[in-house]
């Protein structure tokens, strides 16, 4: 028999299937194999199995090895590599690779191993010890202790009775060693959690509602506080009752620790997390329990989309609005695609939940294409909490130059003072987001990039959110050596030295990126706040994220404006989601809830919609702006982006890639709702140089959009990347 191999080299120029001979009955469809290529051994996956070659017998080679005692892709999963290299024209190998841990790769992780010892059961422990000679106490009392025991770890009784001890029972036959695969379970220190609770009639009919209806797909539409998890696990239930799996897919699975205690709770074992934040030897183990059947529920951010599981009765995606849901990096998938296609594959059922749908997903509902379950009301029965629009412009026209307005600090002090607790949001962390020469204008960027330098006060250093380089503050302008330096913009760290300013007693968590560097670091934060050790908790978007803290009865939000004037064109979309999301965090037990909004610009529109939580009114208005200016999901947004440490090397690609397809342009113009090249907004970026072609097309064109992927990516070179984004969140 043939194999038909994918090597495993991500490298477009050998994306092509190789015959090889298989000698060895192990191999089968989805099998990782060494096999020869040119004067190397490398490693493959098996794509296809055929009785003949087209080519001669003797130049096919025989398959080496096989690497796993299991085929590690199955047949569906291998469909579904095939769309998306499809989809994404990239190579195979990359669209192999998103279903298996990197760690299985070139062996690098092996299934962690435990020796347990026990007493040799075919004699009598009292006959052993009486032929110990005299004097051999320890080994006395191992047999003593292991008779009590029974089973113990090698390694435990090796400390307590000496490894010579133990040595010699082993050499007697006294003592048998067994080995047993171990897993590392991640998250063991997480209480499981649960709450026995009665279903509402809302939650009763979107169950039913989404296990009844023939669509494919249900977008349960919620609003924050209405129960939407309880949901999920009910149908997650179900799913097994019925002899299924099930995928839970989360924007960040560190922010969602009740998520996991909830589900450990109800499905112990059953479930296996996966997600980048784990050790190799975790992530691992956590795969194998799937593909091997032991547990049945995946849960994870977006890559746990690709979970080893077969009979998928049902894949979830909470928050589906959320950004990080697209991969930034090459195959850069929108998950939604890959669960869409991966439920068609295996029959299963996709629900969205948000209570903020995207614009497209809402859309989809709407017309029909998705079964919508809606929940209109929080579970406490409590409306949602009021907003009090903090009007900036006139706090300074009253003399109010701080960050906090007088609704604020008012509210911050009646929350306080009444044992509760309040969360700050301002999506920009460090201290200030600018350093200025008052005298000369000169403004601190970052060398790699074309972006200005962040004042990070603990550190005491300047760095660039864009490629983390950091930079020892300035004691003084370099250009013209004034000391007249300020410091503008306002980020987390500032917030949190201004509120000690003012409430000098009260303990503060923050919460960024610059907190949360180590692995349990969002969880320790998290629980830190649960558990009442602080007060306030201070952080970007990520304090937004599904959280349920039943004494926050707080929110601000500093800056509503921020996210407004971002030049992309779902800022709009975005602001009314965070905002939602972060005023859905108070109130959310038996205690009314207020969200303090700040804002320049308060009779913005968005604004306005989300104020009164009219997400029907701002999907109306941002569907008809979308449709009559050619935006998505009435447009496709093309950007061909192409990057090179070298500004002439890329300026260079850039013409030839627009010459190359200004022809399919000028053919097709009606096709088009934008055709041009010009730089990136951000010229730089970690030293690479930044340009692009930017394009709309109308939507369903998909045979454009394929000529123009195989026409640019060809371009590619060492010196030079070239990509293609479609629909991306930023264009910066
Ligand atoms: P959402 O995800 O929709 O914002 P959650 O799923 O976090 O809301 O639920 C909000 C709170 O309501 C949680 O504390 C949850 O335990 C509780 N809850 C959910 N369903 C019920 C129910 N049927 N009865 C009582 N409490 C519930
Ligand atoms: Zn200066
Ligand atoms: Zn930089």
């Amino acid at each position: 028999m043939i194999a038909e191999v994918i090597v495993d080299i991500a490298h477009s120029d050998i994306d092509k299937v190789f015959d090889y001979l298989i000698l060895n009955s192990d191999v089968s469809l989805g099998s990782r194999v060494e096999v020869p290529f040119g004067r190397q051994k490398i490693e493959g996956f098996v794509i296809g199995i055929k009785e003949s070659s087209d080519l001669p017998v003797e130049k096919i080679k025989p398959i080496i090895s096989v690497l796993d005692d299991f085929p590690a892709i199955s047949k569906n999963q291998l469909e579904l590599a095939y769309f998306i290299k499809n989809r994404y024209h990239v190579p195979f190998a990359l669209a192999l690779r998103l279903f298996i841990p990197a760690e299985l790769r070139g062996g690098r992780v092996k299934e962690r191993i435990v020796s347990y010892a026990s007493l040799n059961s075919s004699l009598s422990p009292i006959e052993m010890a009486s032929s110990l000679r005299k004097g051999a106490t320890a080994q006395a009392n191992a047999i003593g202790f292991l008779n009590l025991q029974g089973k113990v770890k090698l390694s435990e009784i090796n400390e307590k009775f000496g490894n010579s001890a133990i040595k010699a029972l082993i050499e007697k036959g006294f003592v048998v060693v067994e080995q047993e695969k171990a897993g590392r379970q991640p998250y063991k220190e997480l209480e499981s959690f649960s709450k026995e609770v009665e279903l509402t009639e809302e939650q009763k009919s979107a169950i039913s509602s989404i296990e009844n209806t023939d669509k494919t797909i249900s977008l349960l539409f919620g609003v924050t506080g209405s129960g939407k998890t309880e949901v999920y696990l009910r149908l997650i239930n179900d799913v097994l009752n019925n002899g299924k799996t099930a995928i839970m897919l989360v924007p960040e699975i560190a922010l969602t620790p009740q998520m996991l205690r909830q589900l450990r709770a109800r499905f112990g074992d059953n479930v296996s997390i996966l997600h980048s934040g784990l050790s190799a030897g975790e992530r691992y183990d956590e795969w194998l329990r799937l593909k091997t059947g032991e547990a049945k529920i995946a849960i994870g951010a977006r890559s746990a989309v690709f979970a080893p599981l077969e009979d998928i009765g049902l894949i979830i995606i909470d928050e589906e609005h959320d950004g990080s849901y697209e991969a930034e990096t090459s195959p850069r998938y929108k998950t939604i695609d890959i669960a869409i296609k991966r439920a068609e594959i295996y029959g299963s059922k996709l629900v969205l939940g948000s209570a903020t749908p995207s614009i497209e997903s809402y859309g989809k509902a709407l017309s029909g294409e998705y079964n919508l379950a809606e929940m209109k009301n929080r579970i406490n029965g409590k409306n949602l909490p009021d907003f009090i629009v903090a009007d900036m412009r006139s706090e300074i026209r009253n003399g109010n130059e701080s960050i906090f307005s007088s609704y604020l600090k008012e509210e911050i002090a009646k929350c306080l003072s009444s044992g509760n607790q309040a969360i700050l949001f301002l999506n920009r962390r460090g201290y200030s987001q600018q350093v200025l020469c008052r005298d000369c204008g000169y403004v601190a960027k970052c060398e790699n990039c074309d972006i200005t330098l962040n004042y990070h006060r603990d550190s005491n250093l300047l760095k660039c959110h864009y490629c983390n380089a950091s930079y020892r503050m300035l004691s003084a302008c370099p250009e013209c050596g004034s000391t007249n330096l300020s410091y503008s913009g306002t980020g987390t760290q500032k917030i949190v030295s201004e509120l000690k300013r003012l409430f000098p007693d009260v303990g503060i968590l923050r919460m960024d990126n610059d907190t949360t560097q180590t692995k349990e670091g969002h969880y320790n934060i998290l629980k830190d706040f649960a558990d009442k050790k602080a007060d306030i908790l201070v952080g970007t978007q990520m304090v937004a994220k599904g959280h349920d803290f039943p004494s926050v009865t707080l929110v601000g939000i500093l800056d509503a404006d921020m996210s407004l004037y971002f030049s992309d064109y779902r800022s709009g979309e975005r602001t009314f989601q965070l905002i939602t999301q972060v005023a859905g965090r108070s109130g959310r037990a038996d205690k009314k809830g207020v969200v303090v909004l700040q804002t320049y610009n308060p009779s913005n529109s968005v604004l306005k919609f989300a104020l009164n939580y009219d997400y029907k009114g701002f999907f109306e208005r941002e569907n008809s702006l979308r449709k009559s200016t050619g935006f998505p999901p009435y447009a496709l947004i093309l950007r061909v982006m192409i990057e090179s440490e070298d500004d002439l090397t890329a300026m260079e690609t850039l013409k030839k890639i627009y010459e190359r397809i200004k022809p399919l342009y000028e053919e097709n113009r009606n096709e088009f709702l934008f055709f041009n090249k010009m730089k990136s907004p951000v010229k730089r970026i970690k030293n690479k140089y930044r340009y692009q072609v930017l394009m709309r097309l109308h939507v369903n064109n998909s045979d454009i959009k394929d000529k123009i992927y195989s026409e640019c990516l060809a371009f590619k070179t060492n010196k030079c990347l070239v990509y293609i984004e479609e629909n991306p969140s930023s264009l910066f």
